[in-house]
């Protein structure tokens, strides 16, 4: 994760996909690649970097690391399907690219982007509750696959980036000029891809293609356990979800869940019931929490996990993160792990691109001011769309808060690292400095409704009530007595 990075030649990156099938070796490369994070991450430090920032950024690469070796232990796992995999996801930190982000550096006086999130369609074969997707036929909004696959390859052009999220809509039934999704990870092998699905459409065939191409891993959404999966989702689709994970097994797959969490199951998702399920019974690899964002169709405040069970889950994450080493990461309260917000194309960030071509920050930020189709028909490239006022903006404040935090005099306190939902009043006069407009419907009925820009403001100035203190103590490493003295005054 940001911001360490290491690059490596191409033949090394041969060398190491090779080696990495023999355990010894492997033990080996885990302890050399380890002490060089760990040297990087230090250097990091010395340039102010906070230090339990950097144990928590450590923690995470040690367990993605941990994952990985878990995968590559798995008997159905081609020892091919481990050289591919490898082979997508060092390109990452290949030297090549590492000129590529310099030049880039350069020419821009900014840092690349890391990735991009994509959402190639908004159609979907289920009818979730509150979700913007639809299984509705007129509503095929969708890119063509030239779109995407250029989009992809500008990517690794321009940025030097070989990472790509896939989002939605259902991936799984996007079409396109004859092509599917899977085309698309098969004619770029040298990126990797993250697909969140709602796994249903996961048979023994697309898994099996998943598994032979290795440099895709699917990401598939629940809401709990049985009852609160089919609630949500509909009845008979946590069954599916179970037997979309034996074909991903079988198949010898790298997989993980993602869970969008509210104010009604923040307390399972750390429990340990639900962390043996996924992780022991499930053998999942890897999983995601998003936070419920009210966005979208019927959006909610009252829905969003209350800055208690925020702060809860911030405890309960690091439990399993520290003591058990599971890759686990939540959007909100890994901040600390990526020094902050993702969002607009900062440094180790993205951009999001839905399935009308509109260029966002963040998937939960439904502003814009780009359109890809436009940007392309008019000669333009993704760089065109990371120079925009409304991306640079959100960078500017990024830096600023990273640095200063809110009161121009401390380190932002990176427990609350979000615009929208922390800070939401600032983000609110960055959209209107801009005029960046409403992707869709929801969006724009948000920016008129003056309860929600309350309640929003509101929320984030509890959470930072609630943050602040383990903000000052465990990571600025403020002594409590200097923390009540100040108080006093
Ligand atoms: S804007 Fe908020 S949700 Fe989006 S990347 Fe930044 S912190 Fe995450």
């Amino acid at each position: 994760m940001n911001p360490t990075r290491v690059f490596v030649s191409k033949a090394a990156i041969n060398a190491i996909s090779s080696l990495i099938n023999v355990p010894f070796l492997r033990r080996v490369g885990y302890y050399l690649v380890d002490k060089k994070i760990q040297e990087k991450l230090l250097k990091e430090q010395q340039k102010g970097v906070l230090p339990r920032m950097i144990l928590d950024q450590g923690q995470m690469i040690r367990n993605m690391i941990k994952a990985f070796d878990r995968w590559v232990g798995n008997k159905n796992v081609k020892r091919t399907s481990v050289k591919k995999l490898i082979r997508s996801f060092l390109n990452m930190g290949s030297k090549e690219n590492k000129t590529i982000m310099e030049n880039f550096e350069r020419q821009f006086g900014f840092s690349t982007p890391r990735f991009i999130t994509l959402s190639p369609t908004k159609r979907c074969n289920l009818e979730c509750i509150g979700c913007y997707a639809s299984s509705d036929a007129e509503s095929f909004n969708h890119l063509d696959y030239d779109t995407i696959n250029r989009i992809v390859r500008e990517q690794k052009n321009l940025w030097g980036s070989h990472f790509t999220v896939i989002s939605g809509g259902e991936p799984l039934v996007y079409k396109s000029q004859g092509k599917d999704i899977l085309d698309l990870v098969e004619e770029n092998p040298d990126t990797f891809f993250l697909m969140y699905t709602n796994g249903t459409l996961i048979d023994k065939k697309t898994a099996e293609r998943m598994g032979e191409q290795a440099n895709i891993t699917p990401s598939v959404s629940v809401e709990g356990l049985e009852e609160e999966t089919d609630w949500r989702r509909g009845k008979g689709t946590h069954k599916k979800i179970l037997r979309a994970f034996d074909n991903l097994r079988e198949a010898g797959v790298l997989y993980g869940i993602s869970i969008t969490v509210t104010t009604e199951n923040a307390e399972l998702v750390f429990s340990p019931e639900f962390i043996d399920y996924y992780f022991g019974q499930q053998g999942v690899y890897y999983a995601w929490i998003f936070q419920y964002m009210p966005i979208g169709r019927s959006y909610d405040l009252k829905l969003m996990a209350t800055p208690e069970q925020r702060v809860g889950m911030f405890r309960k994450m690091n439990y399993w993160v520290y003591e058990k080493e599971l890759f686990i990461a939540d959007f909100w309260n890994s901040g600390t792990a990526c020094n902050g917000c993702l969002s607009a194309g900062r440094k180790g960030g993205y951009i999001y691109i839905d399935w009308n071509g509109n260029v966002m920050p963040c998937v939960f930020n439904p502003y814009t001011s780009h359109n890809i189709k436009e940007v392309y028909a008019s000669g333009g490239d993704l760089n065109d769309v990371l120079l925009s006022p409304l991306m640079k903006k959100i960078r500017d404040w990024q830096n600023g808060y990273y640095d200063h935090g809110n009161n121009g005099n401390e380190r932002g306190n990176m427990l609350a690292p979000c615009p929208i939902r922390d800070h939401h009043g600032e983000l609110r006069a960055i959209l209107e400095e801009t005029g960046a407009k409403p992707a869709d419907e929801s969006a724009e009925t948000a920016l008129e409704d003056r309860e929600y820009y309350e309640g929003m403001v509101k929320y984030g100035r509890e959470v930072e009530e609630m943050t602040k203190l383990i903000w000052e103590k465990e990571y600025l490493g403020i002594e409590e007595k200097t923390l009540k003295e100040a108080k006093s005054r």
